[in-house]
Formats: structure tokens, C-alpha cells, sequence
């Protein structure tokens, strides 16, 4: 191809869904991303001359292909090293038809970028030292959140939450290393002296496990943050179950009604509460029943149970406890249940202290009225485990990250015992080193190309 030497392994890709849209975008990321987009673009206004323009700027103009004009569009310029990559980066905005952003890609492409591959821009911002390997994680963490609790976590984790609490651990274990490092390099002082430094270690070792533990701890609350969980709302008939899971979800999901034993199976439902989605089953009434339908119902309320993570069990406030009442107390106490005692518009006649002895302090709401909604919320997420999570702190967001965590674990549980026994501190100083590496790995410092790859495949095109 001629007149397009210039263009130095510029990558070029179709950044918004190849869908019938308003406006389209194709981004060009390398050095030499304005030569290409002078060959495909011609700017009208504010200026006729894209070398002249300076980042963060843009300019409205034709988009060209071979002399022939393919669209109007707007390209904005971004110069190196203010950029998603950190390269130059171009970006042209056009009409949003399948066909015409195509033509635009290939003109970019016949102008000298190559096609992007999979998350090719954010692996160029990883190697320009624009994001940590965890921060990229948290890239396809944002595109693919599905709570607002999640989203704010994985920004945080994205701008570099976990890297941060890395490198501290990192430093600790370091600092630890080098001084055994140094103690084996010069060994000369007195004998005495040699067990009150190993107990020093040892004191140090231990807080450095802690830490780790405290990192591998953070894998479950972003798990319940990320993928949110299963829970299971149970009662007998006519407490106010599919109300209130209609009061969650907001949709007329479950049929409300007054006549005992409607619902018949178990209707699930993803809901936001607070900052968890929660993969919410009304489950069929308690009750023994000779109903064939409802018997299986019953069966998978029973199954359902089992799987659940939290309980959610709804007392109707305004009945005294009946005989089912006590059989599901019975049947879920010791799992993890929210009690619910429902009504509280109408006047109480329920015996709370006997459901507060066996299935801790309920929440008294009115599902019906919506009142208690915001305690329920926060009582779910205390529940759940993930009030104390702190996403600015940096968690565990994914198996690969935990897997190095766990290795790390391994190495720094390893150098406590070989410390704490008093056993040789070559021993300690190796494993200590071992621990860095696998946190190394984590962060990305020593990732090898596989596990980068590994990483980027989970992106779609034009990320
Ligand atoms: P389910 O069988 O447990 O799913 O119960 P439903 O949600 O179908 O509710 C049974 C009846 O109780 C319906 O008539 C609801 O309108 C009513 N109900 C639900 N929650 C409340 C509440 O908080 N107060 C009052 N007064 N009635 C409620």
C-alpha cells in the first residue's frame, strides 16, 4: 500500500456496538494515529488542519475514502500521553449505520491502522503504564456491572484501588525480605541477638499474613457485590411474600392476591437492593397440602432453601403465629434469615419474642405501604457481609487474582512457621520472596504474556 508508511503499528477499531445507533465512534490509538486520520478525514471546522489541533480537542469535517466523501463526522484528538492508551489517539464520530461505520473502519484501515484485536486499546494503556493489570480487570468489570454497587467498586478497583493495597503489602513483605537478606549476608553479630531479630521477623511475618488473609477475605463480599445472590423469600400463604418482592423488584411480577395457596412455584426475579442485585425466589406457601401443584412447589421451595445464601422470611404481624408458622421457624433457623413481620399498618397480634428466640431480631415493615424499605435494604447488606467492604480499599474482584493470593498465602503462612520455630531464616527469606513474586503476578509486574492474554481475551473489540 502506498503513502502509508508513516503509520507505525497504529491500531484501529469500532469502539461503540455495531448496531443501527444516533452516532458511531472509531478509534485510531498508535503514534502515528493523526497521519492516519488526515488520510480520512477532512476537518472543516474549527480548523482545516488536524496536526494543528491539540488534545482534548475536536473538529467537524468529511470523512473520506479514496477522494470519494463517505460521511460527516467529528474526529477528536488526543496527544500522548493524556490519552485512554496513552498513545495519540483519534477518534471519528459518524452517522451510526452498520454499513457506513464499517466503510470508515476500512478507510482507516487502507490508510494504515491495523484491526484492533480484543481489548487492544486497554492492553496499550496497561504497557504505557496507564492502568495496573487489576485496573484493567476492573475495565471489563465496569462494562459488565449490573448494580450501582458494583459499578462504584470496580471504578474504584480501575483506578487502582487493589495496586495500591498491593504494592503496601508488597513493601512490607520487601522490607522483611531484605533485612533476612542482609542478616544471612552478614552474619557476624552475637549469637543472643540472633533470636531477638528472628522474633522481630516473626512479628512482622505475622502481620504480613494478616494482611494477606485479609485480602483473600475481600474475594467473597466482591463476589456477592459482582454476581449478587441467591436468596429465597418464604412464609406461609398470604403473609405478604410476593408483595414485597413486588415492592423490591418494582414490576407486577408475582400475582397478589388474598385467596390462600396462589402461589403455586417459585418465581424468580433480579432486584437491586441497596447495592446488591439479589436473585430473589417467592417461593410456594409451607403449608402440607394434597394439591399435586402445589406439593411440587412446595418441593422446590425445600430445594430452594438449601441453596439460598440468605433467608428472607416473612411473618404476617396481624395473625397470631400459627402451626406453620412454628414448622418453617423450625425448618430455617441456623441458616442465614432476615425475619420479616409484615403488616405493621394493622394491629399486631404476633408473638415476636418467639420468632426473635429463634431466628434473631426481625424488621417490623408494611410491605403493602412500602414502610421499612430502607431497613430492610441496609439489613440485607449487613447481612450479606458486604457493609464492611470498602472498595477503596481494593478487593479480590476475580479467580485468577485470587488464585495468586492464595499462592502468596501459601509462601507468607510458610516464612511465619519457619520464624515462629525458629528454624533457619534462609528458609523464611526465600518463601518471602516466593509470596512477592505471586503478588508480582497479581499486579501484573510479572505477568507473563499468557496470563495478560488471558486477561485480555474477556474484552470485546474497540476496548
Ligand atoms: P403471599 O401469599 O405471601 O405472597 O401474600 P401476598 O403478597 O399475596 O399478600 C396477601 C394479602 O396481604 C394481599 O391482599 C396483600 O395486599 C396483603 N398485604 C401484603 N402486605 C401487606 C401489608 O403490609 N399490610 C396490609 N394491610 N396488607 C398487606
Amino acid at each position: 500500500m502506498d503513502g502509508i508508511s508513516g503509520a507505525i503499528d497504529c491500531i484501529a477499531a469500532i469502539s461503540t456496538p455495531v448496531a443501527q445507533g444516533g452516532v458511531s465512534m472509531i478509534r485510531i490509538s498508535g503514534e502515528d494515529a493523526l497521519t492516519v486520520a488526515e488520510r480520512v478525514f477532512v476537518p472543516k471546522y474549527p480548523v482545516t488542519d488536524i496536526k494543528q489541533m491539540g488534545g482534548y480537542t475536536a473538529a467537524y469535517g468529511e470523512i473520506v475514502r479514496g477522494g470519494q466523501k463517505l460521511d460527516d463526522g467529528i474526529l477528536t484528538v488526543y496527544l500522548q500521553p493524556h490519552s485512554y492508551t496513552g498513545e495519540n489517539v483519534a477518534e471519528i464520530t459518524c452517522h451510526g449505520g452498520i454499513l457506513v461505520t464499517r466503510r470508515v473502519l476500512n478507510a482507516c484501515i487502507e490508510a494504515g491502522a491495523r484491526p484492533a484485536q480484543a481489548g487492544e486499546f486497554t492492553k496499550r494503556a496497561l504497557l504505557n503504564g496507564k492502568l495496573s493489570l487489576t485496573g484493567a480487570e476492573a475495565v471489563i468489570d465496569i462494562i459488565n456491572a449490573e448494580s450501582d454497587g458494583f459499578i462504584a467498586a470496580a471504578k474504584a478497583q480501575r483506578d487502582g484501588a487493589l495496586h495500591r493495597r498491593t504494592e503496601r503489602l508488597c513493601e512490607k513483605i520487601k522490607a522483611t525480605a531484605e533485612e533476612i537478606t542482609a542478616w544471612i549476608d552478614y552474619p557476624d553479630e552475637a549469637e543472643d541477638e540472633t533470636e531477638i531479630v528472628t522474633a522481630d521477623w516473626a512479628a512482622a511475618a505475622k502481620e504480613i499474613c494478616a494482611d494477606v488473609d485479609g485480602l483473600l477475605d475481600s474475594f467473597e463480599s466482591g463476589k456477592v457485590l459482582r454476581d449478587g445472590i441467591t436468596a429465597a423469600i418464604v412464609g406461609k400463604p398470604n403473609a405478604g411474600k410476593s408483595t414485597l418482592m413486588n415492592l423490591l423488584s418494582g414490576t407486577d411480577t408475582s400475582i397478589v392476591t388474598d385467596i390462600e395457596g396462589t402461589t403455586r412455584d417459585i418465581v424468580e426475579e433480579t432486584v437491586n437492593v441497596g447495592d446488591i442485585r439479589l436473585r430473589l425466589a417467592d417461593c410456594a406457601g409451607l403449608r402440607e397440602t394434597g394439591n399435586e401443584v402445589e406439593k411440587i412447589g412446595v418441593e422446590k421451595m425445600m430445594a430452594r432453601l438449601e441453596t439460598a445464601r440468605l433467608i428472607i422470611a416473612v411473618f404476617d404481624g396481624s395473625r397470631p403465629l400459627s402451626e406453620e408458622d412454628k414448622r418453617l421457624i423450625g425448618l430455617i433457623a441456623g441458616k442465614t434469615v432476615l425475619p420479616i413481620i409484615n403488616k405493621s399498618d394493622l394491629e399486631e397480634k404476633l408473638d415476636i419474642a418467639y420468632v426473635t428466640a429463634r431466628l434473631g431480631e426481625p424488621l417490623t415493615m408494611s410491605a403493602k405501604h412500602g414502610e421499612g424499605l430502607q431497613q430492610l435494604e441496609s439489613a440485607i447488606t449487613e447481612l450479606c457481609g458486604i457493609k464492611h467492604l470498602d472498595p477503596a480499599e481494593g478487593f479480590i474482584a476475580n479467580d485468577r487474582q485470587r488464585d495468586c493470593v492464595l499462592r502468596a498465602k501459601n509462601h507468607t503462612d510458610a516464612a511465619y512457621n519457619a520464624l515462629s520455630a525458629g528454624m533457619t531464616v534462609d528458609a523464611a527469606g526465600a518463601e518471602l520472596e516466593a509470596a512477592l513474586s505471586c503478588l508480582y503476578e497479581l499486579d501484573g509486574r510479572e505477568a507473563g504474556e499468557e496470563i495478560i492474554d488471558g486477561v485480555f481475551k474477556r474484552f470485546c473489540v474497540g476496548k
